[in-house]
């Protein structure tokens, strides 16, 4: 199958060749040229399969032409060695626990997928030179990428993350780590790491001696595959017989993890409607309201990782309701939610229901109760481990919450990185010296 750029100016790619660039050479964003009706066969038995087999069918649907079949199944089952529960939290309202991976976050899907497909491509090719991905994170990309690729042949990870403006528990995740994976710790902000990532892409002497690939979230082989786990959804609630108008709601920064919701629809999954929760980082509520998108820049809020004020992801969104403001609104409606409602949310939902929420799983439930019809059945994503956010849970909650050991043994590692300045030179040099 090929795919197309949102700009519609750069030519169709195959698979490789859009996984190996990520973004399309007019800046678009890849679309796969089909999004295959899966058959109603599929949705009869669904609720009879496991995971694995459910996340295989999806695959196939995309990959199938480019990937032979027992290839891609290895790959699905090389990422999902966790599972993605649904968990009744009270009434109607149900999590989708995201969090099992080894970074207990929901990137690990994608991050873990698209690993595995860039190493079968250099396998498959019989590539000798090696493959550098190079990767900004403000937190969380940067752990799921760097433990995706840990340890995958023929590929070297970088990471560059803001100094001191990532929390404890993220630096660890991805500067413990040693082998393949690298950490550049950079004086200044997160808009400088991506930056230099971005300079690094676009200069033609690093281009010559060394093959660099981005791993961020528009990739479609990381952004793909995040699809698998709301058919896994589906499939559970149909098994508990509760799998009737289906309302998904889904904590959103650059909107990577809805869009997969909403390809996963037009592939035939029964959702009834979707609903984007943000934080104070509304730009696409705002869009919702007046039909206009006005990116702006971020403001840092509790829910980090969707502190985004320009969601990359929006380019796609666009391009599957051929920029109809009003079809959008037709599938997803929108929410906003404070630090103090997040707070709140925390807060209560403990009390009252024992359930320990993040703070951007927070967003998604009041989304969802705020929103949701007694006779519809929500399902929010729990994006990311309470126990990643400890500080500010346990701040809210007053009590001290479980930390999962694979978290604690993060903790154990001992960090390396190495410091550079903002300037393109020194991380061009540092390059420069490992190609
Ligand atoms: C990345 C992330 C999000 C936002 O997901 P998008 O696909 O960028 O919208 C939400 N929650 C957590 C914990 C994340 O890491």
């Amino acid at each position: 199958m090929k795919y197309y750029s949102t700009n519609r100016k750069a030519s169709p790619v195959s698979l490789e060749e859009a996984v190996n660039r990520g973004l399309a050479p007019d800046k678009g964003l890849y679309m796969p040229e089909h999004i295959n009706r899966l058959p109603d066969e599929f949705f009869r038995n669904i609720a009879d399969m496991d995971f694995h087999s459910i996340a295989c069918t999806v695959a196939n649907a995309f990959f199938g032409d480019d990937i032979p079949a027992c290839d891609l199944d290895k790959i699905v089952c090389d990422t999902l060695s966790f599972d993605t529960p649904v968990v009744n939290v009270n009434d109607n309202l149900f999590s989708l626990e995201l969090f099992h991976g080894p970074t207990l976050a929901f990137k690990d899907v994608g991050g873990r997928f698209m690993a595995r497909m860039l190493s079968y491509f250099i396998k498959k090719e019989g590539r000798k030179d090696k493959v550098t991905v190079i990767v900004a994170t403000s937190g969380d990309t940067g752990s799921a990428v760097a433990n995706g690729f840990l340890g995958v042949e023929g590929i070297d990870v970088i990471v560059l993350y803001p100094e001191g403006k990532v929390s404890e528990i993220q630096e660890k995740q991805f500067t413990t780590l040693g082998r393949n994976i690298t950490a550049l710790e950079v004086a200044g902000t997160f808009d400088d790491c991506q930056r230099l990532v971005k300079s690094a892409f676009m200069d033609a002497d690093l281009n010559r001696i060394m093959t660099l690939t981005s791993a961020n979230s528009i990739n479609v082989a990381r952004f793909l595959p995040q699809s698998f786990y709301y058919f896994n959804a589906f499939a559970q609630l149909k098994r508990a017989g509760t799998a009737n108008d289906v309302v998904f709601c889904v904590p959103s920064g650059n909107f990577g993890n809805l869009t997969a919701g909403l390809i996963a629809a037009r592939m035939g999954l029964p959702v009834k409607r979707f609903i984007a929760a943000n934080n104070r980082n509304d730009v696409f509520l705002e869009y919702l309201q007046t039909g206009v998108y006005t990116p702006r820049a971020s403001v840092q809020t509790l829910a980090n990782a969707m502190d985004v004020g320009d969601p990359s992801n929006f380019a796609r969104i666009m391009d599957l309701y051929g920029h109809s403001a009003d079809a959008v609104r037709k599938d997803i409606c929108g929410c906003r939610y404070t630090d103090e409602e997040i707070r709140r949310t925390i807060a209560d939902v403990y009390r009252k229901h024992g359930y320990i929420l993040d703070p951007h799983g927070a967003c998604g439930y009041q989304g969802l109760a705020d929103n949701i019809r007694p006779d519809e059945t929500g399902v929010f994503l729990e994006t990311a481990h309470p126990a990643k956010f400890r500080d500010t849970v346990e701040g809210i909650l007053n009590t001290k919450i479980e930390i999962p050991q694979r978290l604690l043994d993060f903790m154990a590692g001992e960090k390396k990185s190495i410091r550079i300045p903002t300037g393109f030179d020194e991380f061009k040099k540092y390059l420069e010296s490992i190609a």
